[in-house]
């Protein structure tokens, strides 16, 4: 099929498709597939081209809106391109359209965007999850080939878990955030969603590498598409056994089956611990709120977006401001609080040394080794409407995937072969070792397919 066909196809189903994830439809779309052709026809084409994007509302891509699904954004139009969408461009991948999220990526169940909420491609009255709402559903939709997700707590693997998808989170600093609006600059990560392994590595391998935007990213641009081809006999695979407490029957079982698959393929399955996943959660919260009440001073309603007029310019920031969500309100209320100089000590200190405590237990689990697995989540998609009113319920879903961004470990999500509701299983890896990752994930793809 030409570019040009698949993209009005696609185009045509986005239309039709009640899911609510897109955001915003790049106009010139058909103009960029023609230009795309054309380079194919004559043998120049990158090595994305033939591929449709979605790309999250709070990435860069310059002439699009950046909304990150706020009031506060919702006329804001990008100047420029984030770097991994340049690159994108530059290997002639195409894009498609921005995806709905939970505002400002707060949430995990895609319910807070100012949009409305996404609805899960595989039962419309369930969550697709979040924040990566709208690129986990376009992908397993079939609105798209593939999409860029952020990752802060677990943005790009709990949707893809909730959607039957391929999510992986990067290690940190391998992926560069520049023209990312930040949550919180420590722990987020832009990664990509996609139908199969093979297309998450060819992503990463165009993304990933140093940028001189972003000087968190140091090491050198790497291949990943080699690693889906490898062999995994003796790779040491880990289980958490704390990643099992209180998760569902139906997904302990659906992943344990997932790791006798890995076992059938080679991979050696011995016993982990990382006692201190009971601590994941306020940990990961309270160092998140901290960052993401800093990150969001910009929005003051004098520099960007919105803005109502007040009687002085306290009241002016105070009137603006009021076009934030409530769970974004919150959040910074709570990051104000704990950062406070009288109550620092009490609660931000302490949440980094728990930080430190947790990544060391990672670290150690690691050690012995090559990939610690659990469930992604401990329960599939839940209903729209049944978390949304109890912020501690809807924390508590990230139990399994903060610790890999509270460590700044690579982890990603694998599509379970189960009937019904889609499970996930999870793999860590060591830092800079996604191609490990992905060896795991293309054997079980090969073993279930
Ligand atoms: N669900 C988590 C939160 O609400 C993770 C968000 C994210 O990764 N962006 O903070």
């Amino acid at each position: 099929m030409k570019l040009s066909e698949k993209v009005q196809a696609y185009l045509d189903a986005i239309n039709r498709s009640k899911l609510n994830a897109f955001v915003s439809i790049n106009k010139n779309a058909e103009n960029d597939a023609e230009k795309i052709q054309r380079k194919i026809n004559s043998g120049k084409a990158g090595r994305l081209a033939g591929y449709v994007f979605s790309i999250k509302d709070n990435i860069a891509v310059s002439g699009m809106r950046l909304t990150c699904a706020s009031k506060m954004l919702e006329n804001y139009v990008s100047p420029y391109d984030a770097t991994v969408v340049k690159r994108i461009i530059a290997e002639d991948g195409l894009i498609i359209g921005k995806t709905n999220m939970d505002e400002f990526a707060c949430g995990a169940s895609g319910e807070t965007s100012y949009f409305g909420p996404t609805l899960n491609p595989h039962d419309e009255k369930r969550v697709p999850g979040g924040s990566s709402a709208g690129s986990a559903a376009s992908v397993a939709a079939g609105l798209c080939d593939v999409s860029l997700g952020s990752d802060t707590g677990g943005s790009i693997r709990c949707p893809s878990s909730f959607c039957g998808v391929f999510g992986l989170k990067p290690t940190y600093g391998s992926v560069s955030r520049y023209g990312l609006v930040d949550m919180a600059m420590s722990l987020d990560q832009i990664g990509p969603i996609t139908k199969n392994v093979s297309d998450a590595a060819l992503v990463l391998s165009v993304i990933n590498g140093s940028d001189k935007m972003d000087n968190t990213v140091v090491k050198r641009q790497e291949d990943y598409t080699k690693f889906t081809r490898k062999n995994i006999k003796g790779m040491k695979i880990g289980v958490v056994e704390e990643f099992f407490d209180g998760c569902d029957h139906n997904v302990e079982k659906a992943v344990r089956d997932g790791i006798e698959a890995l076992k059938g393929k080679g991979a050696e399955i011995v016993n982990a611990s990382v006692p201190k996943t009971s601590i994941a959660v306020p940990t990961y919260y309270l160092n998140m709120f901290a960052e993401f009440s800093s990150a969001m001073q910009k929005f003051d309603g004098l520099k960007y977006g919105f803005r109502k007029n007040g009687s002085d310019l306290n009241d002016t920031v105070a009137e603006s401001r009021s076009a934030l969500g409530e769970e974004v309100k919150r959040r910074i209320l709570l990051g104000t609080y704990i950062t406070m100089k009288e109550f620092r000590s009490k609660w931000y200190s302490t949440a980094l040394k728990a930080r430190e405590a947790i990544k060391h237990e990672m670290l150690a689990a690691l050690k012995k080794c090559d990939l610690l697995t659990g469930p992604t989540m401990p329960f599939t998609a839940f209903k729209l409407g049944e978390k949304i009113k109890d912020p501690i319920e809807m924390y508590l879903s990230d139990m399994l995937t903060v610790s890999a961004n509270l460590s700044g470990l690579p982890a990603a999500s694998i599509p379970l072969n189960v009937k019904g509701l889609p499970v996930g299983m999870q793999l860590h890896a060591n830092a800079g070792e996604e191609g490990k990752i992905l060896a795991a994930a293309a054997a079980y793809e090969r073993a279930t397919k």
